[in-house]
């Protein structure tokens, strides 16, 4: 059947509170596509560093920033690196060749060996010497499993449990594994160094195992001059076990959900979501989740009944964002996907704050009576509650870093959230927080004016209206960190100043 050309043209964004990111493929790397999704809902732009080439890439990134200008949008930028992902090898000639059940097949270390039926190549090196008698091997997303019978220097000979249509290039997952490849791969530094000279807003590392993978990335970065948040992607069994500590080093999570569901087994996956979405609303950094949110629609104009409960479910679970994978990237309706996503998106946020959606927002209610609050979180939680208890319209928070909105973010209210910044790039990074609307503004020399440049703007954008109540957070030293004033007003009101 003929593919049929979607435009998005006559579409009007409606944003969501939770933040929608669509991966960039094939199907989408062209300035229509990528203009409709901005306009379907998309706040965030996933460039997978696993395909594709850097001049398609520097491509894509331009026309990113070019539209996201163009139609005056906060929109953020992810590169995604690939991590040690262990792969198959190219076949002799190309062509995948079936497994069955009781089979041998021998996998051979290195890159040099051409695939053929009974041998294949790995391109990990220590492939041989990572595995263990006894252990599975899974290929394909898990659809072929394998078991490790015998060792021999650099071949693993294995006998097929589950067989299937073995095609050259498929990843390799190890479970039980331990794994010694570096977390930064040659192609990791090499794709680094490319993101980070394209001022990219986040970058995700893929197979994260320990909170110093992601400190490692920290220090690359650093050393390389680069300024970007780092996303630590949770697909391995050791990140799961040191979730807290991974948090506590990353500014934001994604729950893997294709590579946790083939290392930990599908059924663990729903917990592991919940509890890792949890944890990161209490520290206060954004989470992803990813992975088959909508998958029919690669091929089909509608999700499942499953796939529409997935999204919503997992906005009932508090996340930060949703993501799009090859729906966008490679399917047949990357508008569509967005706009779904989004219609799910904003009907599910409706009914975020009745007594059956509240338990997200229970979880997050923090005590101050610990004494192990910051002044700026202080500042944040008793401007939340004076929001909530006026029914005010909403916080307006002044922002240097995006650290005072992803406080803000945690209190997951219903009213409305507005940052503002100067800075263009704090403005693109906003676009990963729940609630959060993005504001750019210019750089103000008091307080008053800061006010009056963000009520002048509100107004102009049909935000808020005349007399309506506005909740001021600002530091009064204008730098990061000093968030330590609340300030309750009706817009319209006199300012001195
Ligand atoms: C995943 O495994 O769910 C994931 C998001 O990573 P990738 O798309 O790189 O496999």
């Amino acid at each position: 059947m003929k593919k049929e050309k979607e435009t998005g043209r006559g579409l009007r964004r409606q944003p969501t509170r939770s933040k929608i990111v669509a991966t960039i493929g094939p199907a989408s790397n062209n300035p229509v596509t990528i203009r409709g999704m901005m306009r379907a809902g998309a706040d965030v732009f996933r460039i997978n560093f696993s395909h594709g080439r850097h001049d398609q890439h520097a491509q894509s990134i331009r026309d990113i920033r070019r539209i996201a200008r163009e139609e005056k949008i906060a929109i953020g930028i992810l590169a995604d690196l690939q991590g040690p992902k262990i792969r198959l090898g190219a076949f002799r000639d190309g062509e995948p060749f079936l497994l069955k059940k009781g089979d041998s097949l021998e996998i051979v270390a290195g890159e040099k060996l051409l695939g053929e039926p009974g041998r294949v190549s790995c391109v990990y090196d220590q492939f041989a010497s990572d595995v263990e008698v006894g252990e599975r091997i899974l290929i394909d997303d898990g659809s072929i499993e394998l078991k490790v019978v015998k060792i021999e220097g650099n071949t693993v000979h294995t006998v097929v449990r589950y067989g299937g249509l073995l095609r050259q290039h498929k990843g390799v997952n190890l479970p039980g594994t331990k794994v010694h490849a570096p977390s930064l791969t040659e192609k990791d530094l090499f794709d680094l160094e490319f993101a980070l000279a394209h001022r990219v807003d986040f970058i995700a590392l893929s197979f994260v195992r320990s909170a110093s993978d992601v400190t490692d990335l920290k220090d690359r970065i650093q050393k390389l001059g680069g300024d970007v948040e780092v996303v630590s992607k949770i697909e391995r069994p050791e990140a799961v076990k040191e979730i807290r500590e991974i948090i506590a080093v990353s500014d934001g999570v994604m729950v893997a959900r294709g590579d946790m569901g083939v290392e930990l087994g599908p059924e663990k996956v729903p917990a592991v979501q919940k509890q890792i979405i949890a944890l990161c609303n209490q520290a206060a950094i954004p989470v992803i989740t990813a992975t088959q949110m909508l998958e029919s629609m690669i091929s089909s104009p509608r999700p499942t009944r499953a796939e529409a409960s997935d999204v919503a479910n997992a906005i009932y679970d508090g996340t930060s964002a949703l993501m799009l994978s090859a729906e966008t990237a490679s399917g047949n309706y990357p508008i569509l996907a967005v706009r779904t996503m989004n219609r799910i998106a904003r009907e599910t946020e409706k009914h975020l704050f009745d007594p059956h959606g509240q338990t997200a927002l229970r979880r997050r209610t923090r005590r101050l009576d610990k004494g192990e609050c910051s002044i700026s979180e202080a500042t944040v939680v008793a401007a939340a509650s004076a929001t909530l208890a006026l029914e005010a319209r909403g916080i307006v928070v002044f922002t240097e870093t995006g650290r005072t909105a992803k406080l803000v973010a945690r209190e997951r209210m219903p009213q409305r959230m507005f940052a503002f910044t100067p800075h263009q790039r704090t403005f693109s990074r906003l676009s990963l927080q729940w609630g959060v609307i993005p504001l750019l503004t210019r750089k103000a020399r008091t307080v008053a004016q800061l006010h009056r440049m963000a009520e002048e703007d509100l107004l102009e954008k049909h935000l808020a209206k005349d007399q309506d109540t506005l909740v001021f957070i600002a530091g009064l030293m204008q730098v990061s960190g000093a968030t330590n004033t609340v300030q309750i007003r009706k817009l319209g009101e006199d300012l001195k100043g």
